[in-house]
């Protein structure tokens, strides 16, 4: 940044020099920049320049157009200002953007993403309701599987009523029982037939190694959270108000009823 800033100075000079009657050209680099300077609105734009090793040299050149002027006394009136703000505005964005997440992070929920899919909202692991969805014709919910005896990747597509119906049914019977816990069906689901090899219980869902990514909605209709790991529930969990720590039946029971909730959020009042 001062390297800029000292290289926009040794333009204003050599323009502010070619403004003199006959530049003298044999002074040392070192000789104070104000003994040239002969205009006096230049000298007032610049009352206090700095010497410098480079002036010299520019002092030599004598070819500097009128071109070269206007442009630089426009720089003159709004560089000096403005100097800090336009070299960081000229800095890479990378660097701009990446200290916006960091200065978010600690507040977790306050940051916004792309939708990684129709059905997700803006925020970390968050889903739109079931009314949104159905009035947005947003009425299947599709994801990527993989299976593990035919070894093909495809996508597969659940119906978003009549899994949301499932799934609550399961929710209303078993939940006085489940204790705060993911039940057995859960954490280790039974997963649909493949549609290329018909194997049972041969799919698996592709969870995004990003997790901004992760089609909680796909892997909720499908009760197939249980794929998840530890690491992905503790990253719903504290983007869903939930720092807590525990084993993974606690995580997975806490995300599958928070995802249930943002899907439907007067199922389970009582
Ligand atoms: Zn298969």
């Amino acid at each position: 940044m001062k390297n800029s800033m000292v290289s926009e100075e040794n333009i204003d000079l050599t323009l502010t020099l070619s403004l003199g009657p006959a530049p003298p050209v044999s002074h040392p680099p070192t000789h104070p920049p104000e003994t040239n300077l002969s205009v006096m609105d230049m000298s007032m734009l610049f009352p206090d320049p700095n010497p410098n090793p480079l002036f010299a040299s520019s002092s030599n050149n004598n070819n500097i157009t009128n071109l070269s002027l206007v442009s630089s006394s426009s720089i003159d009136t709004d560089n000096p200002p403005n100097a800090d703000e336009d070299i960081s505005t000229a800095a890479p964005s990378t660097h701009r953007y990446r200290r916006r997440p960091s200065n978010r992070r600690s507040r977790g929920e306050d940051e916004t993403i792309p939708p990684p899919f129709p059905w997700a909202t803006d925020r970390q692991a968050t889903i739109h309701c079931r009314q949104y969805l159905l009035e947005n014709n947003i009425c299947t919910i599709t994801g990527t599987v993989h299976c593990r005896t035919c070894e093909q990747e495809f996508q597969l597509s659940l119906d978003l009523e009549e899994k949301a119906a499932e799934l609550r049914r399961f929710i209303q019977r078993r939940k006085d029982r489940m204790h705060d816990r993911a039940p057995a069906a859960w954490l280790n689901p039974v997963f649909p037939k493949c549609a290329l090899c018909g194997q049972e219980n041969s799919i698996r869902p592709v969870i995004a190694e990003d997790k901004k990514q992760i089609n909680w909605l796909f892997l909720l209709l499908g009760q197939m959270l249980g794929c998840c790991t530890l690491d992905h529930l503790k990253h719903f969990c504290k983007f869903n108000g939930s720092h807590r720590t525990g084993a993974k039946d606690r995580l997975l029971y806490l995300t599958y009823m928070k995802l249930a909730e943002q899907l439907q959020p007067q199922w389970f009042d009582s």
